[in-house]
Formats: C-alpha cells, sequence, structure tokens
C-alpha cells in the first residue's frame, strides 16, 4: 500500500507539489528535509557550487522607502567609475569570473549612467561577467528615461549586461508590498522586469527575503509564482532565500530574530516545490553564517554563493559573518560534509580555476 510519504515524493518529482502539500509538509521537518535531500541528489548530485565573484554598490543613497533598508544613507556616496574599475582590478587579480553591481536609486540617473558603468568595464575586461541591477533598478532607469521595460533591458545587454540578481522581490505578495516597501515596483511589474528580461535573453535569479509579516502561505505562494514564471520562460539560473536582517531598519524595530529551523525549513521546502523546474538553491552563507549554511547543504541547497570580496548590504543589517569567504574556505566547508566542491561561473558553468 502507498504511504502519504510516497504520494509527496511521486508529486514532487513530477513538479506537481500544491500550496495544500507545502503546509502539511512544513509541519514535518525530518520528512520535509530527507524529500529535500533526495530532490537535490537527484538535480545535481553531491556537487556544490560557489563562484568568484566580487560585490560593488555603486551608490548608497537612494530615493526608495524600504522600511527594511539599512544600507541608504541621506549623505551617502556615489562611486566614481575609476574607482568601479579599480575594484573590479581587485576582482579580476584573485580570478573572480563576475561582478554584482547593485546599487540605491539615484533620482536623475537613467538608463545612460548603467550602460556607462558596464560600457567601462567591459572596455578594461571583455571576458568579465556583469551580474547587475535589480528589476527595481531596471524600472527606474525605464522611468528616468521615458523607455519601455523591453527597450532598457535591449540597451543594458547591448552595453555588456550578462545577467541580472533577482532581488526586489522581497514577497511578491502585494499585502505584504504595500507595508515593507509600498514605493516598490508591485508584484506584477516585477514579474514583467523578470519575464522581458528572460526573453531578452538576460537570466535572472530568483529570490524571496522572508522572516518578517509574511505568512507561511505567501511564502509558498511566493515560490510557487516563480515556479511558474520559470515553466514559461526557463530564465531563473537559481533560487536564492534571504532572511530579514532585522538590526538598523523601521521593520526589524522590536523583532527578535534567531537563525535556524525555519531558515533550514525554508531551504527545503524551496527544493521541493521548484523540483524540476529550477536546479540550483542557493544558501546565503552572509546571512545564514558559516555552520547553518553548511546544515542548509543538507536540507536541499546546493550552491553557496560568492566570494563576495564586499559585502555592505546585509553587514549594514546586522549580519556578522564577513565580507569575504576564501575559495579555500568553500571548499574546506563543502568537504567537512563530505560533498564535492566545484567552482562555476555565474550561469552554473563548471570553471577549472582553482
Ligand atoms: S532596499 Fe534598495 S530601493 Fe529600498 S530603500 Fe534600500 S536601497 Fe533603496
Amino acid at each position: 500500500m502507498r504511504s502519504i510519504q510516497d504520494d509527496y515524493l511521486s508529486r514532487a518529482e513530477a513538479g506537481k507539489f500544491t500550496t495544500e502539500d507545502a503546509l502539511a509538509l512544513y509541519e514535518i521537518p525530518s520528512f520535509l528535509f530527507s524529500l529535500a535531500d533526495k530532490l537535490r541528489k537527484k538535480s545535481v548530485g553531491d556537487d556544490v557550487t560557489y563562484v568568484i565573484n566580487r560585490n560593488i554598490n555603486f551608490t548608497n543613497m537612494c530615493i526608495g522607502t524600504c522600511k527594511f533598508c539599512a544600507f541608504k544613507k541621506q549623505d551617502g556616496y556615489i562611486m566614481p567609475i575609476p574607482e568601479i574599475l579599480e575594484k573590479t582590478r581587485a576582482a579580476v587579480d584573485i580570478n573572480a569570473t563576475e561582478v554584482c553591481i547593485q546599487g540605491g536609486l539615484l533620482p536623475d540617473w537613467d538608463v545612460f549612467n548603467y550602460c556607462e558603468i558596464m560600457e567601462s568595464i567591459k572596455n578594461e575586461f571583455p571576458q568579465l561577467h556583469i551580474h547587475a541591477f535589480s528589476p527595481m533598478e531596471v524600472f527606474h532607469a525605464a522611468e528616468n528615461s521615458n523607455m519601455s521595460i523591453k527597450e532598457t533591458l535591449s540597451c543594458l545587454k547591448k552595453s555588456g549586461l550578462g545577467s541580472m540578481p533577482g532581488t526586489a522581490a522581497e514577497i511578491l505578495a502585494d499585502r505584504v508590498r504595500e507595508e515593507i516597501c509600498p514605493d516598490k515596483l508591485t508584484t506584477h511589474e516585477w514579474i514583467d522586469v523578470v519575464r522581458t528580461a528572460h526573453r531578452t535573453g538576460i537570466p535572472t535569479t530568483a529570490t524571496i527575503m522572508y522572516g518578517h509579516i509574511e505568512t507561511l502561505r505567501e511564502r509558498i505562494e511566493h515560490i510557487l509564482t516563480i515556479r511558474e514564471l520559470q515553466k514559461k520562460t526557463g530564465g531563473f539560473t537559481e533560487f536564492v532565500p534571504l532572511p530579514f536582517m532585522p538590526l538598523n531598519n523601521m521593520l526589524g524595530t522590536g523583532m527578535n530574530v534567531s537563525r535556524g529551523i525555519e531558515d533550514l525549513k525554508l531551504h527545503a521546502l524551496a527544493r521541493v516545490l521548484l523540483y524540476p523546474s529550477i536546479k540550483n538553491i542557493q544558501v546565503s552563507w552572509v546571512k545564514l553564517g558559516r555552520g547553518l549554511a553548511q546544515s542548509a547543504l543538507d536540507c536541499g541547497a546546493n550552491d553557496l554563493g560568492g566570494t563576495l570580496m564586499e559585502e555592505k548590504i546585509s553587514k549594514s543589517a546586522g549580519a556578522t559573518s564577513g565580507e569575504y569567504m576564501a575559495p579555500q574556505e568553500f571548499e574546506r566547508l563543502i568537504m567537512e560534509i563530505k560533498r564535492v566542491p566545484k567552482q562555476r561561473d555565474t550561469l552554473y558553468r563548471h570553471v577549472n580555476g582553482f
């Protein structure tokens, strides 16, 4: 006779896990973890990947009003192009294959400012992959340039944009967005930017920022929205759960957040709900810390993200895990849990680097 667990397994394997399935499975963590681990192994085997990259946050000034933001400053900086190039050079010197560029929303910046950054980098480092600009930044650039999203993305691609971080997703539910980031693009607008990027040949990651005012059902529905979009476009490279960091921001005031089982359950749920549409579930070592990141790798995750070199956004909101992790440290963490370290590029191609 088939058990309930067999039913869950076959629905997950068929990519047909529902909200109700996920709500029920959430209550049985031991089974959730073993199912997620099984599906991770079927998707990618025992490899655990990481990328050598550098974050460059070109400005911390912003006209946004997100209540969870600890990054923006009234009297902040705007990084001149020569400084961006200097940071890029330092990244290339440690064999980085990617620079990840994001910043606040400057009131007078249009698409040409964003293109200028990429053209300057590509001019000096034509081989380097530029992973840049959230859907919110693209939306902002389009508005300020009186251009459509499609035209804006085409300009960015021509200037060297290789892929985009799927940040600014937070929780894709307008009830939540109105509370935590009322001036940000809506769920529908986020999906529109990302879908258009995929159709323009720009892959993106997908993220979720969880652990604030959202319900479990809203988390699950967010992940299912990503799954449906992936079925249509195939443009997501990975899914990255990002826990809310409560320090130095309005939303976190009075909130006491502890990391642990809830984080592991979310990574596991993501694996189960996104199987087999999205193969890569990334765990953020910056936000979770090294030990919990290792545990997440046993609960469905298979990627540790990037070396980063510089990490301002999480650090300003209370992350204490550091701003750089050397490739040797990634290799050690991965081998410690008896998995196989593999350096990758942004698009998950194997790199014979380290
Ligand atoms: S999260 Fe981004 S868009 Fe929102 S206020 Fe901060 S820097 Fe601006």
